[in-house]
C-alpha cells in the first residue's frame, strides 16, 4: 500500500479539502475529468456523512497493487456510538458511484474503502508513484486553513513524541530506582556479616603479627566505607519512594556538636577540627539523621581538603532565635560556580574530582533532604582553590536558648 495524501476529517473544511485534494490526485494520476469527478463526488458523500456525524474521522488516499495492476483507493476510517449502515445516504450514493465499495464495521470502528481500477493506459510504475507521493508531500497548503491545520497536525506529531521520550524517561528513571532499592537490600545482608566479623578480627588483632594487625585495619576500614555506601544507596532509594522516617527528640545543639565532632576527630584525625559554639539552644531533630549530616559534611570537608588542613565547625543563632545555623568550612580544593549550583541533585560530581576521588555522589543530596525534612535550609559558599563552607540551619524551639 502507497499513502498519496491522509486528511483528519473534524469539520466542513475538510470536506472541501478531501474534494479538491481528491480531484487532484486524479489529476496528477491522468484520470479523465468524468473519472476524477465521479471519485470525488463518491468520496465528498461519504466524508460529508461522517463530519455530520462524528469529528474523528480520517481519509486516506492509498494505490494498491503490483506493476501493471495498481488500483486506487479512498479509505475513511471513525469511530463512534451511533449506528451505520450501508445503506445509509451517503454510502448508498458512493456505492452507486463506485461499485467497488467495501462497508466494515467492528464494534464502533468503521471502515469504507472505495476502489477504482486504474488503466494499464495511465503507465504507472512504482517510480511514478513515489514521485506522487513526493508532490502531495511538498506542494503548498490548498488554502490558509490547510496550512494551519498542517501546524497543528505537526505539533501534535511534536508534542506525542515529547510525550513518549518523557515516558520513556520516566519508565527508565523508575526501573533505575527499583534497582537501587533491591541491590542495597541485597547489599545490606553480606555486609553486615563481613563488618561482624571484621569487628571481630579487630578485637583479636594484637594476637597477629605487625603485618596482618595492618591488614585487619585496612580490612575494617573499607568495610566501613561498604557499609556508608550500601546505606547511602538505601537512603537514595527510601527518599524516590518517599519514606525517609524521622523520630525527632528534644536536641541540645552544643553538647550534640561536641560529641559527634569528638567521634569525628579520631575518625578524620588528619584534619584538625576547630569547633566554635555560640550560646546553648535546642532543636527538634532526629539525631542518627542530624549526625549523618554532620559526618556528611565533614567527611567531604576532609575528603576534598589536603591532609593536615584545618575544618571548621561553628554555630550562630538568628536574630529572633528562631533557627541555629551550622557552618563547617574547610580550605580545600573549593567548587566551580556550575559545581555549586548543582551538588545537592541526585549522583552529581564535579568533574574534577571523578578520578580523584571516590564518590558516588549521593551524600549531599541525602544531606539536603535531611536538612530540608527538618524544616531547614543548607548551602554553600565556595571559591576554587580557596575552600568551601557548607551552611545549614535547623528550626530552634521555642523559648529554648
Ligand atoms: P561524593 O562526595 O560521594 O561525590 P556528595 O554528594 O557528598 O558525593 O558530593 C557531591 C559533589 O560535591 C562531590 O563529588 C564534590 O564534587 C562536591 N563537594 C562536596 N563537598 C565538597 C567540599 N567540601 N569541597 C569541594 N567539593 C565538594
Amino acid at each position: 500500500m502507497k499513502q498519496i495524501i491522509g486528511i483528519s476529517l473534524e469539520n466542513e473544511m475538510d470536506l472541501i479539502l478531501a474534494h479538491k485534494r481528491t480531484m487532484q490526485v486524479g489529476e496528477q494520476l491522468g484520470l479523465t475529468v468524468a473519472t476524477r469527478t465521479t471519485l470525488a463526488t463518491a468520496v465528498s458523500e461519504v466524508v460529508r456523512t461522517v463530519i455530520d456525524l462524528t469529528n474523528n474521522g480520517r481519509l486516506n488516499i492509498v494505490i494498491y497493487g503490483k506493476f501493471p495492476r495498481y488500483s486506487l483507493n479512498a479509505e475513511v476510517g471513525f469511530k463512534s456510538d451511533l449506528s451505520f449502515r450501508e445503506t445509509d445516504e451517503g454510502f448508498f450514493y458512493a456505492k452507486k458511484l463506485l461499485p467497488d465499495f467495501n462497508f466494515e464495521v467492528s464494534e464502533n470502528s468503521y471502515h469504507v474503502r472505495m476502489g477504482l481500477g486504474l488503466p494499464r493506459s495511465l503507465k504507472l510504475d512504482e517510480g511514478k508513484i513515489s514521485l506522487l507521493q513526493s508532490y502531495f508531500k511538498k506542494s503548498s497548503p490548498l488554502n490558509s486553513y490547510e496550512e494551519i491545520k498542517n501546524k497543528n497536525s505537526q505539533l501534535n506529531q511534536l508534542t506525542a513524541e515529547q510525550e513518549k521520550e518523557i515516558q520513556f524517561a520516566r519508565d527508565l528513571d523508575e526501573r533505575k530506582t527499583e534497582f537501587i532499592s533491591v541491590a542495597s537490600h541485597e547489599l545490606k545482608t553480606p555486609i553486615t556479616i563481613i563488618k561482624a566479623y571484621t569487628q571481630m578480627l579487630m578485637l583479636l588483632k594484637d594476637q597477629y603479627s605487625e603485618k596482618v594487625g595492618s591488614v585487619i585495619s585496612k580490612l575494617e576500614t573499607q568495610t566501613n566505607k561498604l557499609s556508608l555506601l550500601a546505606y547511602q544507596l538505601m537512603d537514595v532509594s527510601k527518599l524516590e519512594n518517599g519514606r525517609l522516617q524521622y523520630d525527632l527528640v528534644r536536641i541540645d545543639i552544643n553538647s550534640f556538636l561536641r560529641e559527634t565532632i569528638s567521634i569525628l576527630s579520631n575518625v578524620h584525625s588528619e584534619n584538625n577540627i576547630d569547633l566554635q559554639l555560640s550560646d546553648d539552644c535546642v532543636a527538634m531533630a532526629d539525631p542518627l539523621r542530624l549526625e549523618q549530616v554532620i559526618t556528611n559534611l565533614i567527611g567531604n570537608a576532609s575528603k576534598y581538603s589536603e591532609k593536615g588542613s584545618h575544618i571548621t565547625v561553628s554555630t550562630s543563632i538568628s536574630d529572633e532565635k528562631k533557627s541555629v545555623s551550622i557552618q563547617i568550612a574547610d580550605h580545600g580544593i573549593g567548587m566551580s560556580k556550575e559545581g555549586i549550583a548543582r551538588i545537592f541533585e541526585k549522583f552529581y560530581r564535579m568533574d574534577e574530582v571523578t578520578v580523584s576521588h571516590p564518590g558516588l555522589g549521593m551524600g549531599l543530596y541525602i544531606t539536603s533532604r535531611i536538612v530540608t525534612d527538618h524544616g531547614g535550609k543548607i548551602w554553600v559558599e565556595s571559591v576554587v582553590d580557596e575552600g568551601s563552607k557548607f551552611i545549614f540551619t535547623m528550626p530552634l524551639l521555642e523559648d529554648a536558648c
